[in-house]
């Protein structure tokens, strides 16, 4: 078995969404509306009717919190 592959999720709807499927909608886990996937991303993966936060993978979460290419990864065979 690779072990590498046990610890992948799935891929995440809001973010595997392209620009052209972003009038999509999904449902809310916490307040059940449906919203569009556009809506969602314009507001940083947080639904804008409850403030539920959706879940974001690691890569996207970098993206959002450092300015354009000023991450540098380091020890990647650590994980
Ligand atoms: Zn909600």
């Amino acid at each position: 078995m690779d072990l590498k592959r046990l610890f992948l999720k799935a891929n995440n709807d809001l973010e595997s969404a392209d620009g052209k499927s972003s009038a999509r909608k999904i449902v809310c886990k916490k307040c059940k509306k449906r919203i569009a996937v556009s809506r969602i991303r314009n507001n940083h993966f947080v639904c804008p009717e409850c403030g539920h936060y959706f879940q974001v993978r690691a890569r996207r979460r970098i993206l959002m919190l450092t300015d354009r290419r000023s991450f540098i990864e380091t020890d990647r065979e650590l994980s």
